[in-house]
């Protein structure tokens, strides 16, 4: 049976609006999947984009043979700036060094607020030597920030995958926390570094 010109025209009306309710659902989620990997205060990704993100890093760095470095940044002494100037002024503190952070790296490096004021830095096409190069960077940029005129300081512990080394995500990223711990037990405000080879 012929379908009248107006039933095809109604038909066609709700098809139109059916893939309009699609594309704005498709787009919210999307926004959604954003904020959930954000983290409000520095505007960094978060530790659950770091969690999905890391192990893919990992295997392409596996499948094409390139080095990757991980760096833990952990400031110094940082519930003494809360306790001392406030709340407000640490998590200016925090956005400040999470800005300098992200300057330091390229577009393709993963920066991420990894809780409170530790951040998490993945590198990529980065051995050891570079990662602990950029460290030392990283760590004079903090020195050197002074936000809201305080003398701010971070520990950084440095891990890196040997080339050809078969390992984790959590294998490197617990070899940078040893060295943070490292760095924070040896005298803050260094960079201390391991190389993973197994
Ligand atoms: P260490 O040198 O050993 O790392 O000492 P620390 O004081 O930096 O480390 P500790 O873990 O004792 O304290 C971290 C503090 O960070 C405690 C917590 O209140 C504060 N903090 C965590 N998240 C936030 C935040 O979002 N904003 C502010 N202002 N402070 C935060
Ligand atoms: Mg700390
Ligand atoms: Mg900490």
């Amino acid at each position: 049976k012929p379908v009248s010109p107006q039933e095809l025209c109604a038909r066609a009306e709700n098809l139109i609006k059916t893939k309009r309710q699609l594309d704005q659902l498709k787009a919210q989620q999307v926004r959604l999947q954003q904020l959930a990997m954000t983290d409000q205060l520095t505007g960094l990704c978060n530790r659950h984009y770091l969690m999905e993100a890391a192990p893919n890093k990992i295997s392409e760095a596996k499948r094409h043979q390139f080095p990757i470095s991980l760096l833990v940044v952990d400031l110094d002494k940082f519930k003494n700036i809360n306790d001392t100037h406030g709340h407000a002024v640490g998590d200016i503190v925090l956005s400040e060094t999470g800005r300098v952070l992200k300057e330091c790296c390229r577009d393709e490096d993963i920066v991420v607020r990894f809780g409170g004021e530790e951040f998490v830095i993945l590198l990529s096409h980065c051995n050891i030597d570079a990662g602990i190069q950029k460290a030392e960077s990283i760590r004079n940029k903090i020195e050197e920030l002074e936000p809201n005129g305080l003398t701010v300081t971070g520990s950084i512990g440095v891990s890196a995958m040997g080339e050809g080394v078969n390992l984790l995500f959590k294998d490197l990223f617990n070899a940078a926390d040893k060295a943070v711990y490292e760095a924070k037990d040896t005298g803050r405000n260094k960079v201390v570094a391991y190389t993973v080879l197994s």
